[in-house]
Parts: structure tokens; sequence; C-alpha cells
């Protein structure tokens, strides 16, 4: 009965893996000016220019696929906490350890994911 391990303690911390993930991908928001939120903060006084515009639709582009991002890290950490974390959500089985320590955000098996 010493040091017993309960068998469902996840093998690699994935709390912490998303939680710097996280962390990253609020630092990328924030430094192309996008909150997660969305919203971006141009001054209007360039709204005018052709060229703002082009940038700003490569910038709402990138901000449109890290908010994406980040709100796979957060639905991960929610199933983490309601105990759901690390299975497939196409065929429900258990997503092999490895991958999730590769991506701890990924929401499909292997499997799974080469079918889509
Ligand atoms: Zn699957």
């Amino acid at each position: 009965m010493v040091n017993e391990v309960p068998i469902d303690s996840p093998a690699a911390d994935y709390r912490s893996l998303l939680e710097s993930e996280r962390a990253d991908l609020l630092d990328k928001l924030k430094e192309i000016g996008s909150g997660p939120e969305g919203g971006l903060s141009y001054d209007s006084n360039f709204a005018d220019s052709s060229q703002v515009t082009a940038e700003k639709g490569e910038v709402e582009t990138l901000a449109a696929e890290l908010r994406d991002a980040l709100e796979g890290v957060e639905d991960a950490l929610r199933k983490l906490s309601a105990g759901t974390y690390g299975r497939c959500e196409g065929c429900h089985e258990p997503i092999d350890p490895l991958r999730l320590e590769a991506k701890p955000a990924a929401r499909f098996c292997m499997s799974c994911a080469s079918r889509r």
C-alpha cells in the first residue's frame, strides 16, 4: 500500500503543457494586437489605405488561427477538469499518450485525424 499510484493518473503533466501553450498563444495574439475575444486594435485614422487593409487581412487570418488553437487548448483544459481528457471525439477511444504529449490539444486519435 506504499506509493500506490492511481491508475487514472496521467503519465504526462498535460495541464502544464496546455497552460504553457495557452500562455504562448495569448502572447502571440497580444503581439499582433489582438485579444482572445477578437477585435484588432488598429488606429482608425489608417483605415482607408488599401495596403493597410491588405495587411489587416493577413493579421486577421493569423489571429483567427491563433484563436482557433487557443480554443482547442481551453477545450482540452476543460476536459482535463471534467475527467474526459485524452479521448478521441470521433471514436471515443483513448488517444495515444505519445500523440497527446506532442500535441496536448489533440481532439482526435491518429486514425480519426487521418480520415478527416
Ligand atoms: Zn478516433
